[in-house]
């Protein structure tokens, strides 16, 4: 689901502590009926993790653990089927955005170790509480929000550790230089709240010269000299997204959190062969559907909304079950691709919520009921071709990460095992 289809209900006088998460209904496989459908590949989010651990096993020392990240419903995988495969497979923790996406994995019953990277969790006790029925280690980043962390668990008589962000050249998210002084003031006067791990989040990691980022690990590392003179004993450092696990081997720490090259992307354009190991990356996420309909069409004529396509000759077009709606970018219209028997087919006119059109005069042999490929690889009697994630980002003026994330829940999930 998308973070913003999650809303957190008012909990009621019967349920006093937890946060409830209504969670929109997902198409479920089982109701499928249109053949339009997102496969997801188990084994290839398995064998991303092997090439990952082994990459972090070739570098000095003791190896990175992967803390994979998982926000935003798995980039669009379904978050449960992701979590519980990559546990099985041995992934050290998780990182999701959202409390709610916490308490979401736990429901699915995840034991992995859940790191809530937001920071948000209301400002009322109920937020905390639902951090320790689920057992999710929150991130803090600002004083007053780790003052009311801490007031929370000293009235328990507790103890919460925390992941303490700080911003060393994001400016997103993370304590900045000028308050740290006072992060670490109130983190002095609050017993109640341990320092776990200290974290950082580059802005440039997938840019061509890695000079910010290097500045950014020196910024971090001045910093935890600071945490630890002032007693703190984080054991779990990290600031490592995809492209930095790839390509600065000194940027690891303890902790990686890749997210998008779990899913099988190169977080950079060109990056497969500048980073070596992505190469290996196998793409998780095809999505397909089929040609519901065919017809032919005189040269001259022209089809769909705005009449944006004419036929130059004579023509046959099919219309397939996926549109807008599903996550297909009308950005897209008369530019973007499909697979139809193996070969490439323009996306003809301008794609509509729920209905799309290609232009198949050059498929030789098809016919409605054939599988179309908007994403992923196809093999058929015409050849084997494949869409990636970057080839529709950079035709629709976007980035690979949001191709992923936009697949709609009209879509059900499939998943496989090869
Ligand atoms: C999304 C995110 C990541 C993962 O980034 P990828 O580029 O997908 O690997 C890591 N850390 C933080 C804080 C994030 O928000």
């Amino acid at each position: 689901m998308t973070a913003a289809a999650l809303m957190v209900h008012d909990p009621g006088p019967s349920d006093p502590s937890s946060v409830r998460v209504l969670r929109p209904r997902r198409a479920a496989p089982s109701d499928a009926v249109r053949p339009t459908r997102a496969e997801v590949n188990l084994g290839h989010l398995r064998h991303n993790l092997r090439v990952i651990e082994r990459a972090l096993q070739r570098s000095q020392g003791a190896s990175a653990n992967v803390w994979a990240v998982l926000k935003a419903d798995a980039y669009g995988h379904g978050a449960p089927a992701v979590a519980r495969t990559l546990e099985r497979a041995g992934v050290a923790g998780l990182c999701v955005a959202l409390l709610e996406e916490g308490v979401e994995l736990r429901a699915a019953g995840i034991t992995a170790p859940i790191l809530v990277m937001s920071g948000y969790y209301g400002l009322r006790r109920d937020g905390y509480e639902a951090l320790l029925e689920n057992d999710l280690v929150p991130v803090v980043h600002d004083a007053a929000q780790i003052e009311r962390l801490a007031a929370f668990a000293a009235s328990d008589e507790g103890r919460l550790a925390v992941h303490l962000k700080v911003d060393t050249g994001m400016g997103r998210l993370g304590a900045p230089p000028s308050e740290l002084d006072a992060v670490f003031d109130v983190l002095a006067a609050s017993p109640s709240i341990r320092v776990d791990g200290l974290m950082t989040h580059f802005a440039c990691a997938d840019s061509p010269d890695l000079g910010v980022t290097r500045a950014q690990l020196r910024r971090f590392f001045a910093i935890e000299e600071r945490a630890r003179a002032m007693g703190h004993a984080p054991s779990v450092r990290h600031a490592a997204n995809s492209a930095a696990m790839l390509r600065l081997p000194e940027a690891r720490l303890d902790v990686v959190r890749p997210g998008i090259a779990l899913f099988g992307v190169a977080p950079m354009e060109g990056s497969r062969e500048d980073m070596g190991l992505d190469a290996e990356l196998r793409p998780v996420m095809r999505v397909r559907t089929e040609i519901m309909a065919l017809r032919p069409i005189a040269a001259g004529e022209r089809i769909g909304y705005g009449h944006t396509w004419e036929a130059s000759r004579p023509s046959v077009i099919a219309t397939v079950p996926m549109g807008y709606a599903d996550g297909l970018s009308r950005a897209l219209s008369n530019r973007g691709h499909a697979l139809v028997r193996g070969k490439r087919a323009p996306i003809a006119g301008t794609v509509s919520m729920d209905l799309t059109m290609l232009d198949v005069t050059d498929i030789q042999g098809a016919r409605a009921g054939d599988e179309v490929v908007f994403l992923g690889s196809q093999e058929g009697p015409l050849g084997r071709g494949s869409i990636g994630a970057t080839e529709i980002a950079e035709l629709t003026g976007t980035i690979p990460w949001e191709v992923l994330t936009s697949v709609s829940r009209r879509v059900p999930r499939f998943y496989r095992e090869p």
